[in-house]
């Protein structure tokens, strides 16, 4: 694997994509804490993998701010806890000095391919921010796109939506049936094949499963592994409370204006 992992890092240089390879959980924390500059507000995605390796934890522990919308304890109950725990700090999360997040998948060639329910997380990737930071264990490590679409599919999707307990199809059959409903949980799906033109990306690839993904083919073991430890540190948003019908947004909008938008009041 460790060859898998320098090629990864070259391709990723080659699309002026900033490549680190950590051996391990320990040394990814570092080589985030020396690329985060201290005093920068730091905004997360929702990432089991960046929950895993204590990353955080360690941003907090150095001084930064960080604002997390998906801290573990916090289950949304109800739209106004929805608003207070979810979608006001992911809305401070989208604008401020840094994006940290995972991926769900990385091919080997250098791209980063990733589907997304409210679209936060992968708008994170390449706007927003001077400087985005990925997360990614060895196990998202892909062949090419064609095996990145079908990971994050038919593997990470299904995987995902069983455990928010959401009816769609994929979760009987284990495979994606383009299905339209409110739960849907991939509704915007995006391929960076570049730095985008006003983000420094970097992307640090550890030699450790983190998160949720893995080829079929490998040993059952492995699988219920790296299942077992992602649901230890996923945040549960449960469908259908975190998937609005049309027309709800505007009750997020009203509890927006009382907290006060700087955009919309001119002051930003
Ligand atoms: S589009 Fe629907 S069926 Fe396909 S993976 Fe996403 S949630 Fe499952």
């Amino acid at each position: 694997m460790e060859h898998a992992i320098e090629r990864t890092i070259r391709s990723l240089k080659k699309r002026q994509i900033v490549g680190w390879a950590a051996e391990d959980a320990a040394e990814a924390r570092e080589i985030v804490l020396k690329i985060v500059p201290a005093g920068a507000v730091v905004g997360t995605g929702d990432s089991s993998s960046v929950r895993q390796i204590g990353m955080v934890e360690a941003l907090e522990a150095r001084g930064n701010r960080v604002i997390n919308g998906f801290a573990l304890p916090d289950r949304v109950t109800d739209i106004q806890s929805l608003f207070d725990r979810a979608f006001w700090p992911m809305l401070q999360a989208t604008l401020c000095d840094v994006f940290l997040t995972g991926s769900n998948s990385l091919t080997e060639d250098g791209r980063l391919v990733n589907v997304d329910g409210v679209g936060n997380r992968v708008a994170g990737m390449f706007w927003g921010h001077p400087l985005s930071v990925l997360v990614v264990g060895r196990n998202k490590i892909v062949k090419d796109l064609d095996e990145a679409l079908d990971r994050v599919k038919n593997v990470i999707a299904p995987e995902h939506v069983r455990r928010k307990g959401a009816p769609t199809p994929c979760v009987k059959s284990g495979r994606c049936h383009d299905c339209v409903g409110p739960t849907r949980v991939c509704a915007v799906t995006t391929i960076i094949e570049r730095r985008p033109a006003h983000t420094d990306l970097h992307v640090v690839v550890v030699d450790e499963d983190l998160g949720l993904g893995w080829d079929r083919s490998w040993p059952e073991e492995r699988i219920r592994s790296i299942a077992a430890r992602h649901e230890e540190f996923m945040s549960l948003c449960p469908l259908p409370v975190c998937a609005l019908e049309p027309g709800s947004s505007e009750r997020l909008w009203e509890m927006a204006k009382t907290k006060g938008s700087r955009v919309r009041q001119g002051q930003a």
